[in-house]
């Protein structure tokens, strides 16, 4: 059998899924990207367009989709809290008919599928670090619940199609992923504390910054999803992939501010509702099971992210939602 796979990558337009592309595209995989682009643009996949082995979809995936194919990345969802948030039936429906029309297509096909789930199915933690074993403390009736009950809906039904109709699954719990690409105006602490540096702007800590948060590269996460893709039939997660590096957002910005040199003041905004507490990976069963720990550490990632930011020009990018 061909090495080659046919691979569907949705979201694949977004921050992850424009890497993800690039690296199964220059393994040689012959990629469909499928994407609505509510959070991205088509720009994040220009460079992909002219390869031979690569395919743009425009496509929502609420909608049956139907194509043939021996994988699935399934990485379609808003992401950050504002873009989530804008429309979050909508999001509840990405996630849950989305779940389903791929894993339909994923049982047709005899495809292996992977979700890409959330640290945010633990909500706000009261076990920290977060080990996969850890149900949770999610408020179903919240803001966020859109997000956090989408995604582990779309859990339930990855592993109910797995034992139900013998759906080769797999599950990656992905916590805070940062780097080049990440939308400019997604609201993310990441996005918005090095935009606001570079533009000499106040730096908006919401609450007092003592809540934290464990930051992951786009480079070790790509690696990490690749892995879990390839890994055995056997391990089907979930398994978190995350830095387990915790930092305070204040300290986030102390370090930002650090890095680009810039002189922009630091202001407190409030603490949105439900904003979780601690967060922080335990990484234990992805070393063990996918020989994975993250490499790349929180200065020099931040210090390419930064350059990625210097380099773009803005007012190329659609604010798509009003809450950054
Ligand atoms: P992103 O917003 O850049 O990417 C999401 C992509 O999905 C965008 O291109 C968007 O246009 C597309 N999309 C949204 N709804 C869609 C729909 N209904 N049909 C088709 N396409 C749709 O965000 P990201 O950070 O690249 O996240 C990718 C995935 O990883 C998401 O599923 C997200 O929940 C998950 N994740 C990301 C992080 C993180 O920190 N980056 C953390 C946990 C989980
Ligand atoms: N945050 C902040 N200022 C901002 C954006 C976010 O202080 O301009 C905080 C937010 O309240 C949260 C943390 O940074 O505690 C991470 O927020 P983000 O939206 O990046 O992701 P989350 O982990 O909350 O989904």
């Amino acid at each position: 059998m061909s090495s080659i796979k046919r691979i569907l990558v949705t979201g694949g337009a977004g921050f992850l899924g424009s890497h993800l592309c690039e690296r199964l595209v220059a393994a040689g995989h012959d990629v469909i990207c499928v994407d609505n682009f509510f959070t991205s643009q088509k720009s994040n996949v220009a460079s992909l367009l002219t390869a031979p082995n690569f395919e743009l979809v425009r496509h929502d995936i609420i909608h049956p989709l139907w194509l043939e194919v021996d994988e699935i990345y399934n990485l379609a969802c808003p992401a950050s809290p504002g873009h989530y948030q804008y429309n979050p039936i909508k999001t509840m429906k990405t996630s849950v008919m989305g779940a389903i029309n791929l894993l339909g297509m994923a049982r047709r096909c005899r495809a292996k599928v992977l979700q890409a789930s959330t640290s945010e199915v633990y909500g706000d933690p009261e076990v920290h670090p977060q080990p996969e074993s850890y149900r949770g403390s999610v408020n179903p009736i919240g803001p966020r619940a859109c997000y956090d009950e989408g995604k582990r809906a779309a859990e339930t039904l990855f592993m109910d199609y797995h034992r139900h109709n013998g759906v080769n699954v797999r599950i990656v719990r992905i916590f805070n992923t940062y780097g080049p690409r990440m939308h400019p105006f997604d609201g993310r602490v990441v996005s918005n504390f090095i935009r606001q540096a570079l533009a000499g702007e106040p730096i908006t800590i919401f609450g007092a910054g003592n809540q934290t948060r464990s930051f992951c590269y786009r480079d070790d996460l790509v690696e990490a999803m690749i892995r879990m893709m390839n890994g055995p039939d056997e391990f089907v997660g979930p398994v978190n992939i995350g830095n387990p590096g915790e930092f305070t957002i204040r300290q986030l910005a102390d370090l930002i501010l650090e890095l680009t040199g810039s002189r922009s003041q630091v202001v407190e905004k409030p603490l949105p509702v439900d904003d979780p507490e601690r967060r922080r990976p335990d990484i234990a069963l992805a070393r063990e099971r996918l020989g994975w720990e993250p490499r790349v550490p929180l200065r020099e990632g931040l210090a390419k992210t930064i350059d990625w930011f210097r380099s773009i020009r803005l007012e190329e990018f659609r604010a798509p939602t009003p809450n950054y």
